[in-house]
């Protein structure tokens, strides 16, 4: 298939799994610009896409390519040409190479360990300290301490990072054991090939010869129940051996949905650490540890300024300076405040200051095809009751609007309908991680427009 059929094929596919208004927020100016050996480039309009695609699609995508191609290993995005030309056109230049210039190491074979990842390189705050010293003590006595070692936490806070550290640490102290890095994706589909080409058996044994056997991401098991079995069979075996297990998730193991019992009650049995948001001091600390890896440096109110803006996503930081140390290289200057804030205006969430309760109606009525009428009316229909409901749950989170004042501002209800709403859609999102997505969805509407 051409880059263009394919990738055609692909957008077929996705349309019928999500909501029009994703569709066009998240797909619009995406297209395959090459494929070879088995790795497809995706190019997106701008840092922002390319970050949901890989983050929340790139699963999905990457099994409908697979189902087309079994060749396909690998999906990676970037950002385009005609993305960076808007960019230069709308700020000041940025150069040709793109922003995201990563000394992409070697990722070896065996070990599936990039040597990128270390513990010399990870940042320890109040937020992640007790993750990074479990990790730190199983890296330096493999099966001994805690195991298995579960490692939870949100997106973009080092998760992988820190199980990649303790493979690498590991290797590093004990160069005979075997280790092993698997994203739960790839032990999925190791363990489905082997069913289909009647290898299991084989596949079991090698996986009983692991030292140190890493699980990233193990939310990707729920509903997998053969990979599952498989991954229960193993654990078992090496624990009893007592091997290390290492997993992640971006949940504890009791909120894992789909995942058997018997699994759970393992994950529970060793030693659970999260990892938070990082404060600001962390925040500033990473961006500064980060510059010097890159051996360069900004005024330190530039750093503060993208410190105090984003605060729940440590890749996001990265991405915000690896366009200032693009800027950088092309003007031969450091960027100062105000050129800062231009070239970041993308990437920083708008202050919430500027967010009416408008606004958020608006971006909630869009994002669910409905009027803003429809929303602020007293119509007891499904399909509007669940939008009016988050609408007002936005409200108050946002604005910290009254219960009174929302109750008013649609259409004249009573303070207990707001308070109602809210509680109810507070609740459900503790138990809904979809409905979580599409709030995220609504705010990166509410916040960019
Ligand atoms: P997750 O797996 O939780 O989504 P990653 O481990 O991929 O997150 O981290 C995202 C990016 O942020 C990576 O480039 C990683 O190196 C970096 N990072 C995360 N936490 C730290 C930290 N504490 N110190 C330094 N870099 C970090
Ligand atoms: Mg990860």
């Amino acid at each position: 298939m051409t880059n263009e059929e394919l990738w055609q094929a692909v957008l077929a596919q996705i349309q019928l799994k999500i909501s029009p208004a994703n569709f066009a927020t998240w797909f619009k100016n995406t297209e395959i610009v090459s494929q070879k050996d088995g790795r497809v480039i995706v190019s997106t309009p701008n840092s922002f896409v390319k970050e949901w695609l890989e983050n929340k699609y790139g699963k999905s995508i990457f099994k409908i390519l697979y189902s087309l191609d079994e060749g396909i290993k690998e999906v990676k995005y970037e950002v385009g040409k005609s993305g960076l030309k808007i960019l230069k056109r709308q700020f000041i230049s940025l150069p040709e190479s793109g922003q995201l210039e990563f000394q992409e190491l070697e990722i070896d074979r065996q070990t599936n360990l990039n040597p990128r990842y270390t513990f010399e390189n990870f940042i320890v705050g109040p937020f992640n300290e007790l993750a990074q010293a479990a990790a730190f003590a199983a890296a330096k006595n493999p099966g001994q301490l805690y195991n298995p070692l579960f490692i939870y936490g949100g997106v973009g806070l080092g998760k992988t990072h820190l199980l990649q550290a303790i493979g690498n640490e590991v290797l590093k102290i004990f160069p005979q054991k075997k280790i092993k890095y698997f994203p739960s994706e790839k032990f999925t589909s190791e363990v489905v090939r082997a069913i289909r080409n009647r290898e299991i058996e084989n596949f079991k044994m090698k996986c009983q010869k692991i030292d140190v056997l890493i699980l990233d991401d193990v939310q990707f098991l729920a509903g997998k129940e053969k990979t599952q079995e498989e991954f229960f069979h193993t654990f078992n075996a090496l624990y009893e051996k007592n091997k290390q297990i290492v997993i992640s998730s971006d949940r504890p193991p009791k909120a894992i949905p789909a995942l058997t019992e018997r699994l759970r009650s393992r994950f529970e049995g060793g030693m659970i650490a999260d990892i938070g948001y990082p404060d600001y001091e962390t925040r500033l600390a990473i961006l500064k540890a980060k510059s010097q890896e890159r051996k360069t440096d900004f005024p330190e109110e530039v750093l503060g300024y993208i410190a105090s803006n984003i605060q729940r996503n440590i890749r996001e930081l990265e991405g915000a300076l690896n366009r200032l140390i693009a800027y950088r290289k092309l003007n031969n200057q450091p960027p100062d405040l105000e050129t800062a804030k231009t070239l970041l205006k993308n990437l920083i969430i708008a202050p919430s200051k500027i967010v009416s309760a408008k606004k958020i109606i608006q971006a909630v009525a869009e994002f669910y095809d409905l009027k803003e009428k429809e929303i602020l009316s007293s119509s007891r229909k499904k399909e509007i009751v669940k939008p009016r409901q988050i609408a007002m749950y936005l409200l108050r989170k946002e604005l910290n609007s009254s219960f009174p004042f929302i109750g008013r501002r649609f259409g004249g209800k009573d303070h207990t309908t707001a308070i109602h709403a809210y509680e109810k859609i507070g609740k459900e999102l503790e138990k809904n991680e979809q409905l979580e997505e599409e709030l995220n969805l609504i705010r990166e509407r509410i916040f960019s427009g």
